[in-house]
């Protein structure tokens, strides 16, 4: 008994030190650089708000607190649609947020977001990794010392929330819509009056009237959002964004003053925040999606297929006149085209095949 009680004692003890001196520096060490990250979501917006948190939370725990990050969430610092802006002068090092919202500032920036029946997720990362896209982004942020990676992806979206039943093309006509990036531009040409406003504003323009429809994410972040109770039907799928990539930006020269290993950490933990919102997604929509059919009697439905149909045709002539805009644009447009080709062959047989089997 006393040498059972001696060695309990003494392993307690032997535990209580190890504990104490393993990893001295993550609790002793100042920050060498503190950040700021102003993000175009508000704060703790469940998917990318908490993506963007998980994000800060990963470098300072992956850097051993050498780099201190706090989230700001839209207007904390500046509103939404000023976040690249943010980054680009310096008054944050770094930013969180989608590359759509800057296509008044830059003509390819879409494509690096999500362009109308393109990419999805996984097809997205590829190109980004393997087919040339990242060093393309990197390109064309370049001029304005910003870099980009990819932090996040909500995976293939919703059509929608609607006053009013689309059964033809022509009901888009007259239609005040919330829709950013290249897939308002493909309602714009359907006579729709698109507009673009952040998340933060949209529950309160529909359920006013200042607008009539919205798309926004999917089921996880449109029912944290209570769009169901200004809208009741709620169309799929959302062929404008098959699967958003989020972007963490990081100023330049901020990244550069960084040591080697640092620029590793933000690198590395940008991957992690992104595969970790790609699992949310596919988790959270699911139970969301059911509580809005169930509880709240939302009434689900298909765009008709002639609907979908022309939606894809303009969005082919679309995304290729956005290409025109610059030589950029067109570079990125024909890397984007020539990798989906390449792959369609493969993803006809494996995803895209599985995908209609199970159904
Ligand atoms: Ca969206």
């Amino acid at each position: 008994m006393r040498r059972r009680s001696f060695l309990k004692k003494s392993s307690a003890v032997a535990g209580a030190s190890a504990a104490a001196v393993s990893f001295p520096h993550v609790v002793t060490a100042k920050p060498k650089f503190k950040v700021k990250m102003a993000t175009t979501w508000l704060k703790n917006a469940p998917g990318f708000g908490t993506g963007a948190n998980y994000l800060a939370k990963k470098i300072e725990e992956l850097s051993g607190r050498r780099i201190r990050v706090k989230v700001y969430g839209d207007k904390e610092i500046v509103p939404a649609l000023q976040v690249f802006d943010a980054v680009q002068r310096g008054t944050v090092d770094m930013g969180h947020g989608v590359s759509y919202y800057w296509q008044g500032k830059i003509a390819s920036a879409p494509f690096f977001a999500a362009i109308p029946f393109g990419f999805t997720a996984s097809e997205m990362n590829a190109w980004l990794e393997f087919g040339g896209g990242h060093d393309l982004w990197k390109e064309v942020y370049d001029p304005f010392g910003v870099i980009p990676f990819s932090a996040g992806n909500t995976g293939v979206q919703m059509g929608g929330w609607f006053n009013k039943p689309i059964e033809t093309v022509k009901d888009f006509k007259g239609l005040k819509i919330r829709m950013p990036g290249l897939g308002g531009k493909v309602l714009s040409q359907l006579n729709a009056a698109v507009v673009t406003l952040p998340g933060s504003e949209i529950f309160q323009a529909l359920k006013g009237g200042t607008i009539d429809a919205t798309e926004w994410v999917g089921p996880y972040n449109d029912l944290a959002s209570g769009f169901y109770k200004a809208a009741k039907f709620y169309y799929w799928p959302g062929w404008h964004e098959p699967g958003a990539n989020l972007e963490f930006l990081v100023n330049k020269k901020f990244y550069n003053s960084l040591p080697k290993d640092l620029q590793q950490v933000v690198q590395v933990a940008a991957k992690a925040a992104n595969n970790r919102m790609i699992s949310e997604y596919l988790s959270r929509n699911a139970p969301a999606l059911n509580t809005l059919v169930t509880k709240h009697k939302v009434q689900l439905k298909k765009f008709p297929d002639p609907v979908l149909k022309k939606l894809k045709n303009v969005s082919k002539e679309v995304v290729a006149d956005a290409a025109k805009k610059d030589k950029l644009s067109q570079k990125v447009y024909q890397s984007m085209m020539k990798f989906e080709k390449d792959i369609l062959s493969w993803q006809k047989v494996s995803e895209i095949a599985y995908g209609k089997s199970r159904i």
